[in-house]
């Protein structure tokens, strides 16, 4: 789960990470009231989404009157704003935040991701802030500097410093950074984060060393440990169909295909959308609707994969293990009844149960193509839309 730059701030705050005051607003009035809150001569306004690359598509401003905050904000708000990492579509601004403007002397970056080939979490940093720091990585490694963290010993003081040095910082930042570098490193391990990304980490014209962006991620898997977290999800960001999959416990990732996948076990799923692909379609979704799947779940997942107007096939691909060819059966044919199902159908079921499943389907009436094995399934729901490969 992703949240807002203008959260993350506060959520940082909280474990004493130094970040700008700031206040967030959804209307231009209420903008120009959080500048005048400020109290200082400048701040900057910025969109509120869940995407970087804001400052290049003119989605930060410094301000200096409250009414200017007011215009900028008016012109944001309702509106979408497109960066290099929204896609074309652009990303809704509903939200914005007015922070208090800081005089820039040098931008820096700072990361903390899991780091799976250290097996720890590793601070990432490089002095070339502001920018991509894929790009960084890129064109220039030996400015991205990684520093794993031993889970037992904590960040090292030695490390901080060791960083704190190479990205040049002098006198009171150095001590300045260390413990940023601490706090930041505390608020990861205790929301149960998977990345903290600071970019820019900035030192100020007068010295001081802060945060001028945040973005956090989380690990869904660890949110019910945190439930003033959870309540930052901003849906209007996700996916409608993975928020409907997700309330019912689904394995589910929207894809730009038009095969609809629905199969059960996560290996399964991916060896389906290969042999989709290579019988020379695009699979729709990503779909594991897991082992013990209940008729009701199945009818959910069902419907979330004809929800999606692009999708002109289905295609299921059950291994009955746990999960019972009956019980899937059972939930399709109530989807399908529930939905009017007038796509092809395409069901290639093996293991437990499944004489019983393919008697439930028979039964139905529901129109269905059975595939013998998984390659013939894959090939007729190809066939179905007519996009077959030539072979
Ligand atoms: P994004 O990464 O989406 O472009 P940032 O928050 O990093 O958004 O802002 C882009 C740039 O705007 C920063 O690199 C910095 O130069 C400037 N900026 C952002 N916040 C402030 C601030 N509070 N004061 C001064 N400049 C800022
Ligand atoms: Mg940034």
């Amino acid at each position: 789960m992703n949240i807002h730059e203008f959260q993350a701030k506060q959520v940082l705050g909280r474990f004493g990470v130094p970040v700008p005051k700031g206040q967030a607003a959804t209307t231009p009035d209420a903008a120009a009231a959080a500048f005048t809150a400020l109290g200082q001569p400048k701040a900057v306004v910025k969109a509120q989404i869940h995407a970087g690359g804001r400052g290049k598509a003119g989605g930060v401003k410094l301000v200096s009157s409250a009414q200017e905050a007011r215009d900028f904000a008016a012109r944001l708000l309702g509106k979408p704003l497109v960066t290099h990492q929204t896609g074309p579509q652009g990303r809704i601004v509903n939200r914005i935040y007015v922070e208090e403007a800081s005089q820039i002397a040098r931008e820096l970056y700072l990361g903390l991701v899991v780091d799976r080939k250290a097996a720890s979490v590793s601070l990432i940093a490089s002095s070339e802030g502001g920018m991509e720091i894929e790009e960084v990585a890129a064109n220039t490694p030996e400015k991205v500097l990684t520093e794993p963290i031993d889970p037992l010993i904590g960040l090292a003081g030695f490390q901080a410093r060791k960083i704190a040095f190479a990205l040049e910082l002098k006198d009171k930042q150095i001590g300045q950074f260390a413990n940023l570098a601490a706090a930041l490193y505390k608020a990861f391990l205790e929301t149960d984060a998977s990345l903290i990304e600071i970019n820019p980490l900035v030192v100020t014209a007068d010295g001081r060393v802060i945060c001028l962006d945040a973005k956090m991620s989380f690990d869904d898997n660890g949110l019910f440990r945190h439930p003033e977290i959870r309540e930052l999800r901003d849906p209007t960001e996700e996916d409608p169909a993975e928020i409907e999959a997700s309330k019912y416990d689904l394995n589910y990732v929207h894809l730009d295909g038009n095969i609809g996948c629905m199969v059960n076990g996560a290996g399964l799923a991916m060896a389906t959308m290969d042999i989709v692909k290579l019988s020379g379609a695009e699979p729709a979704n990503f779909l594991d609707v897991g082992g013990g799947a209940n008729a009701e779940k199945v009818a959910a997942a069902f419907r979330i994969l004809l929800a999606d107007d692009r999708v002109k096939a289905v295609l299921i691909n059950i291994f009955g293990g746990i999960m019972r060819c009956d019980v899937l059966a059972e939930g399709v044919v109530e989807a399908a009844r529930q939905v009017k199902l007038n796509i092809p159908l395409v069901v290639r079921m093996e293991g437990t149960n499944v004489d019983r499943g393919k008697q439930i389907l028979k039964d139905s009436g529901i129109k269905v193509i059975t595939g013998n094995d998984m390659a013939d399934a894959a090939r007729r729901v190809v066939d179905a839309i007519g996009q077959g490969a030539s072979r």
